[in-house]
């Protein structure tokens, strides 16, 4: 940790990100797992209003469908039912919960499909803290990606209601979704940023948890002196050293094209997929691609025809998605996805 001291490749990694992400995220507070990054954010938003005399702000509000990892704050504004956390519910904070956005991302937008979060808010923000979700692209709790408009609502809501907005980019950060970050579809800018994942290219355990200087000094401002947390491997710089060398190989490359590629790749390979009888939806977005099945998947069973195959995927649950890396060739996605469809034909469930 740093206690006073910092190093080299944080600071190199710190600047990087705070050039990469959208303005003002310009204060960075690097943690060794995207899970601690979430509790971080959680905490920077109740300790800023703490800070500002407002304790009794101390609630959260999130989405339903969402994923933001497996220790405890996390786990409170996980899906209550795909978030895989049932067996702990008697242990977590009771946080409010919005119906998810109903409609995808190229989908006409609809007022309606936002009104009971604008209406949960306006009935408590007198007790919640922040707002978090994923930005476009719902992950482990459903895979579903939505409309950008839903995003620039919930932006002007949090302005209206005094409420932070926290954006989970754990999975979507670095161009997953076509965008650097997922926020950028609406053109907003979070009060909170969670990276992790891509951030070192999966290579080693790294977090991060962006916030602005206005937050970060009212924290720092307050009774505490400081943000209430300090893990011991915070900024290692074995793993700020990974990150640094990965984000230059992205900065480098025409990732922009990479992504746009793969999602073409991805929409032509998987489209054979939606005429199958057991398949009930095939969506793609950046360099996403999913098969939602009707029933859940035997993983034993249909991970046998992939590895027939010569593939290794991990669906979960009625989702059978891959998330190929940027260097991906044409061929290895045309074998990816071939394979998938010939696979999912193959299974009888
Ligand atoms: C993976 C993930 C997390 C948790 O990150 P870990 O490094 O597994 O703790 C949180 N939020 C989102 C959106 C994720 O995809």
């Amino acid at each position: 940790m740093f206690g006073g001291l910092t190093h080299e490749p944080a600071i190199e990694l710190s600047r990087k990100l705070v050039e990469m992400t959208p303005a003002p995220l310009d204060k960075v507070f690097l943690a060794d797992s995207g899970s601690v990054a979430v509790e971080v954010a959680l905490k920077m938003a109740i300790q800023y209003w703490h800070a500002r005399g407002q304790a009794n702000k101390h609630k959260l509000i999130t989405i339903r469908n969402g994923y933001h990892g497996d220790t405890f704050g996390a786990m409170s504004v996980c899906d209550p039912v795909t978030g895989m956390h049932e067996i702990f519910s008697g242990m977590l904070p009771q946080q409010f919960f919005a119906p998810a956005p109903q409609i995808g991302f190229d989908e006409p937008w609809d007022e309606s499909d936002i009104a009971e979060l604008a209406q949960m808010l306006e009935q408590h923000n007198d007790e919640i803290a922040a707002l978090i979700l994923e930005p476009i692209v719902q992950g482990a709790g459903g895979m579903r990606f939505y409309s950008p408009e839903y995003l620039k609502r919930a932006r002007a809501l949090c302005d209206q209601y005094d409420v932070l907005l926290i954006a989970d980019e754990i999975a979507t950060g670095f161009g997953r979704s076509g965008k650097l970050f997922a926020c950028e579809h609406a053109g907003i800018t979070p009060d909170i940023m969670c990276l992790g994942k891509a951030i070192t290219g999966g290579y080693m355990t790294l977090a991060a948890t962006l916030t602005t200087t206005e937050i970060g000094e009212t924290i720092s401002k307050g009774g505490a002196g400081c943000f209430m947390h300090g893990p011991t491997f915070m900024g290692n710089p074995l793993a700020c050293a990974v990150a640094n060398a990965s984000l230059t190989l992205l900065q480098e490359m025409d990732w922009q094209s990479a992504v746009h590629r793969i999602e073409g790749e991805l929409k032509r390979g998987l489209a054979p997929a939606a005429d199958l009888e057991s398949v009930a939806n095939v969506r793609c977005l950046g360099a996403i691609g999913v098969i939602e099945m009707k029933e859940p998947v035997n993983t034993a069973d249909i991970q046998s025809l992939f590895i027939k195959r010569g593939l290794w995927i991990r669906p979960f649950g009625k989702l059978v998605y891959v998330m190929p890396p940027y260097v991906m060739s044409n061929e290895d996605l045309a074998l990816l996805t071939s394979g998938m469809v010939e696979s999912i034909r193959e299974y009888r469930g």
